[in-house]
């Protein structure tokens, strides 16, 4: 294997915005390394807002901007809160300047404009450690191991197998499941599905349950059933067994008793998916700098879900690009002090804005949502 002075480990959105502007600054020995067998294969999740200062911005830093536009869907801004009873009580967001875009549409628009072969596709992570020289060695499933990088990056998302060698921080269990589940354009409950919800985003907040709906840059929907579970829970469920699953959103202890509309979603939704939700805690953002090995995105900061996730993702790439270009290939760990100093702060903002909105979305209904939502986006009424 070719040796790169800098190895970034996950092509999701961290790592392939880094390898880009890691390209637009002419900084061109450096290479890809991603689990997944293809461009293909990632299940690629849900729809992402991009954001002006942050994801938008890094976009246009790479020179990505009017590709993205291509694909941007300002239609779909729009957030409707509701309760369980089927009443909608509150719109807002049409037309705000956080475009959505599928993960998967992000994804090639960045890889499209990586060349090709600094992907190394296939190629899992199992451990980092450091040679004789102090550099960082990476431990690839096949056995292959790569020695004299200068400099390794994880941007290997929340179960970083890099994060083991700059700190003991791991994701906790914020009790907290998503449940995914798809209504396609051929479902039979789609046209139904399309008035009811609408585009955007529709959050539905009931006795300490939500229901999230969003609409897919195909016109599709995904829904996250938001439930507090135990850790196991979704283990001990056979999710490719739709009709069991089903059975499960619709028992009492779930959605039984939630208006029809919801109930409908629950039947005809397929496509189970469990997203258990972790986070690291603010105090974890405080590690000592590790010569020859960083963090960015999830890896360093993954949190609750909080419409921030792949926006700092970018921007934590940026950062980190920007001030290796200043300080220059013969002082990366430079580079990488000042990058995460710098990032700390936001990291700690971020994991702080995801804990406050679980704890606002996981209450009695949606008035109580509004009263402890609204202050954190501004709203006084
Ligand atoms: C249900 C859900 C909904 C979300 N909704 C939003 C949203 O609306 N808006 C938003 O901004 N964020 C959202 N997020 C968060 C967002 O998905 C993440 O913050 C974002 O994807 C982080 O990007 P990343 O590149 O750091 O990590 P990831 O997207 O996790 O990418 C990591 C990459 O590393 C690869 N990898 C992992 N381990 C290894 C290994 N050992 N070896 C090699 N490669 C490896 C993975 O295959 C992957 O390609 C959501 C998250 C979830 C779970």
């Amino acid at each position: 294997m070719v040796t790169p002075q800098i190895a970034i480990i996950g092509a999701g959105p961290c790592g392939l915005t880094l390898a880009r502007l890691l390209e637009c600054k002419g900084i061109t020995d450096y290479i890809v390394y991603e689990r997944d067998p293809g461009p293909d294969a990632n299940r690629a999740g849900g729809s992402l807002d991009i954001h002006p200062e942050t994801g938008q911005h890094a976009l246009r830093q790479a020179g990505l901007f009017d590709k993205f536009k291509q694909y941007a869907r300002y239609a779909d801004t729009a957030f409707a809160i509701g309760g369980k009873d089927g009443n909608k009580i509150f719109q807002m967001g049409e037309g705000r300047d956080a475009p959505e875009i599928d993960r998967a549409e992000l994804r090639k628009i960045l890889l499209d404009a990586v060349p090709k072969e600094k992907i190394k596709w296939g190629h899992i992570l199992k451990e980092v450690t450091f040679g004789d020289d102090h550099r960082p060695q990476l431990h690839f499933g096949d056995g292959t191991v790569l020695s004299g990088i200068k400099l390794v990056i994880g941007a290997d998302g929340a179960w970083s197998k890099v994060r083991r060698v700059i700190t003991e921080a791991t994701p906790q269990f914020t009790r907290k499941t998503y449940l995914e589940g798809r209504i396609r354009r051929d479902n039979a409950f789609y046209e139904t599905m399309a008035r009811e919800f609408g585009p955007g985003m529709y959050l539905t907040v009931g006795d300490e349950k939500i229901t999230i709906t969003q609409r897919q840059g195909d016109g599709s929907y995904r829904i996250y059933f938001g439930l507090q579970t135990t850790e196991n829970f979704f283990r001990t469920l056979d999710l490719h067994n739709v009709e069991v699953t089903r059975d499960m959103l619709l028992s009492p202890k779930y959605y039984g008793d939630w208006a029809e509309r919801y109930k409908d979603l629950i039947r005809h939704a397929t496509d189970f998916w469990a997203w258990s939700l972790h986070t690291l805690s603010k105090e974890d953002m405080n590690w000592k700098p590790v010569p020859g090995a960083t963090l960015c995105g999830d890896a360093a900061h993954v949190t609750i879900p909080n419409g921030e996730g792949v926006n700092l993702a970018m921007t934590d790439a940026l950062e980190l690009v920007t001030s290796i270009e200043q300080h220059g290939m013969e002082h990366l760990d430079e580079a990488v002090q000042k990058y995460e100093t710098e990032m700390f702060p936001r990291a700690v903002e971020s994991i702080a804005q995801g804990s406050g909105i679980v704890e606002a979305m996981f209450v009695k209904g949606p008035e109580v949502f509004l009263e402890k939502f609204g202050p954190m986006i501004g709203l006084t009424n």
